[in-house]
């Protein structure tokens, strides 16, 4: 009946029902996701009004704590960059980005991936497995662990807590839309996380399918796109998901998205020198945008291992935004945050796995 090992991937009928089975009240779920959700409490034995024979009987059965804390990196620039293991010895990353007040946290939602974009290290792992929605909800629990651990405080001199989640660690979440979906409905949950819709943000890769499959579910989420070519041909070499929903495809599942949702959607656009970077790219991603309800984020490429891309001159950049600009598109440069640690998607899991890899090869 139970597949998840983790109790924060249950939803609550879901745990109304292992409860009854178990003999206990199913009223009790309401109480027990109080604790893991609104108290954020570490142990069983904290809920205080769930008595002792039950929480024994959940100890059992599940887990709270999935993750165990492998590594720790903090940046000149406040973004701190955390390595876990899984309970089944992967590794997964999560980065908190702390900007004018807020704290943004940017998840893992699979152990590796397997959309080989040519600029991602985490492409290069490989795809292990997809992480319960437990999982991904214990990445933003123990951030909030850690706020409160440290003493931060917010703008209102109360602790800190995470204002905003961004699905663009590890993985690609509509490859995984179950276990998110039930993440942000989790958070989304006035009596859980009570978390808006608009402080939530998926970020794909274009699976065209899922961008349909995400409208019909309501996921409460924001969408954003990893466009970062205007062109197929140019697409196809640093996105190879362009082969199956090129552009054209990518497009009308985002204006479906935008018809039925009324939300505009966020175009993520890697600048890469000679690549991504140049004036016929700036022309053709004008003529995408201009007859969209859209927004531009643009960043410019944390040099990963690969020596094939580059990363494009301050004088680039501002000639891109200028020449969109100009056309009245709404372009945004996201400063890359936490370079000395490491801080793009997969760097530190990668390193980590090679340091296993060559651990196992050498003994
Ligand atoms: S950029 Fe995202 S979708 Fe592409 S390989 Fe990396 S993790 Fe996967």
């Amino acid at each position: 009946m139970v597949k998840y090992k983790d109790i924060k991937s249950l939803t609550t009928d879901e745990l109304k029902e292992w409860l009854n089975a178990a003999g206990e009240k199913p009223f009790r779920a309401e109480q027990i996701q109080n604790w893991l959700f609104c108290h954020q409490v570490r142990d069983f034995s904290e809920m205080n009004n769930v008595p002792p024979s039950t929480q024994a009987k959940l100890a059992a059965e599940f887990s709270i704590q999935s993750l165990t804390p492998a590594h720790r990196a903090d940046s000149s620039d406040g973004t701190l960059k955390w390595l876990y293991k899984t309970y089944d010895g992967h590794f997964i990353e999560t980065v908190m980005i702390p900007t004018n007040g807020r704290f943004s946290v940017c998840v893992s939602t699979q152990v590796g991936c397997a959309m080989n974009c040519s600029f991602c290290r985490t492409a290069k792992m490989g795809f292990t497995r997809n992480l319960e929605a437990g999982e991904i909800l214990e990445e933003i629990i123990r951030v909030n662990w850690h706020l409160k651990d440290s003493n931060t405080l917010g703008e209102d001199g109360k602790i800190a807590q995470v204002t905003n989640i961004i699905f663009m660690g590890m993985g690609e979440p509509l490859n995984n839309l179950e276990n998110v979906h039930r993440t942000c409905c989790t958070l989304h949950h006035q009596k859980l996380f009570n978390m808006g819709r608009k402080r939530m943000t998926l970020s794909t890769s274009g699976i065209v399918p899922k961008i349909k499959e995400l409208v019909d579910r309501n996921t409460p989420c924001c969408l954003a796109v990893s466009l970062n070519s205007t062109n197929n041909e140019r697409r196809s070499v640093v996105m190879p998901v362009n082969d199956t929903w090129p552009i054209e495809k990518l497009l009308e599942a985002t204006d479906e998205y935008t018809r039925r949702t009324d939300n505009y959607v966020t175009f993520e656009f890697v600048l890469m020198k000679d690549v991504t970077c140049t004036d016929i790219a700036a022309k053709e991603l004008i003529r995408i945008c201009a007859p969209r309800r859209c927004k531009v984020n643009a960043i410019v490429l944390n040099p990963a291992d690969d020596p094939t891309l580059e990363a494009p001159t301050p004088e680039e950049v501002e000639h891109f935004l200028a020449l969109v600009r100009a056309a009245e598109i709404q372009i945004t440069i996201r400063n890359p945050r936490g370079r000395d640690i490491s801080a793009a998607c997969g760097q530190l899991a990668y390193n980590q796995q090679k340091v296993v890899y060559a651990h196992t090869e050498s003994t």
